[in-house]
């Protein structure tokens, strides 16, 4: 399997992490959208958000989203986003976070 994000899970690819556990990691999007653009993505390999169904691995990344929420947003708008169904380019589990975002955009 190719994946990059299995690769970079797999220090295969070097990349510097903003935050990790054991189940999920963070790092920032290679072309930011955003000032701030993080990827939130859970380390076991699943290829689109519906077949995604672990709720104890989502409450995890919940979790982990509302940590990089408040610490990196500074109280500003904020998006979190999911590409699935082939709306995807990696096709690895994981979540847009981009901000600032204003509620005109
Ligand atoms: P998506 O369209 O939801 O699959 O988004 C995949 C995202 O991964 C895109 O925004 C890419 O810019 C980003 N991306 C691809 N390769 C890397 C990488 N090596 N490091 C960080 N971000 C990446
Ligand atoms: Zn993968």
């Amino acid at each position: 399997m190719d994946c990059i994000f299995c690769k970079i899970r797999d220090r295969k690819i070097p990349k510097e992490f903003t935050y990790e556990d054991e189940d999920v990691m963070v790092f920032p999007d290679i072309h930011p959208l955003k000032p701030i653009h993080l990827l939130i993505v859970p380390k076991v390999h699943t290829e689109d958000y519906l077949e995604f169904n672990d709720l104890e691995l989502m409450a995890k990344v919940k979790k982990v989203i509302n940590k990089m929420i408040e610490e990196k947003m500074e109280n500003k708008g904020y998006r979190v986003s999911i590409n699935g169904g082939g709306a995807q380019v990696v096709r690895h589990v994981h979540f847009h976070l981009m901000g600032p975002v204003s509620n005109m955009e």
